[in-house]
């Protein structure tokens, strides 16, 4: 079986066209698009031309310590907002709705963060634990070195960036950018 990629998807992620890869575990089809919907790694066969997702087995129910996928909405001057993607309980299936939880300047990293704009950008997708359950929300916290950015975007072309030697880096564009990002970031090269 010929696998072309793992890497790492939120719900609704635009995974193939229709036209070249067929909807498999975990994926549906919208238009002209296969997109997920889970959290996971997207496995590409590219001899049956499926495409499917594995969902990732870290992401469990809310309590404080469990690790939660989310991906940055909104950014401001001490905070960001994210919005957690809808995750299943362990195995039982029940997929939680979409929720947003905050995450303040002062627990994005274990040493001085200026500005919050270098460290996260809307559209990544962060690791980060619950650090707090309020009424108000959820509270996270990225400060550990596992917790971060897994997935980045060129702030000017909108690619992902490949980290390599510390560095994050647009093919596409050559940029090169910084974020606080997870010991388990996805494009590795
Ligand atoms: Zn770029």
């Amino acid at each position: 079986m010929a696998i072309k990629m793992k890497r790492i998807v939120v719900p609704g992620e635009d995974l193939a066209e229709v036209e070249e890869f067929i909807e498999g575990e975990n994926t549906y089809q919208e238009g002209e698009k296969v997109r997920s919907a889970v959290v996971g790694f997207a496995t590409y066969d590219s001899k049956s031309h499926e495409v499917k997702v594995v969902p990732d087995k870290r992401v469990k129910v809310f309590e404080i310590g469990t690790k939660v996928i989310g991906q940055v909405v909104a950014s401001r001057k001490t905070r960001i907002l994210v919005n957690i993607a809808p995750i299943e309980c362990n195995d039982e299936r029940i997929v939680l709705p979409k929720t947003k939880a905050t995450l303040f300047v002062s627990k994005i990293a274990d040493r001085f963060v200026k500005e919050i704009s270098e460290e996260y950008k809307i559209g990544d997708i962060i690791v980060a634990e619950i650090d707090d359950i309020k009424p108000y929300g959820l509270y996270l916290r990225t400060n550990k070195p596992n917790l971060g950015v897994l997935k980045a975007f060129c702030s000017r072309c909108r690619s992902p960036l490949h980290y390599n030697n510390a560095k994050l880096l647009c093919k596409k564009c050559g940029s090169i950018e910084h974020r606080k990002i997870s010991s388990e970031y996805s494009i590795r090269d």
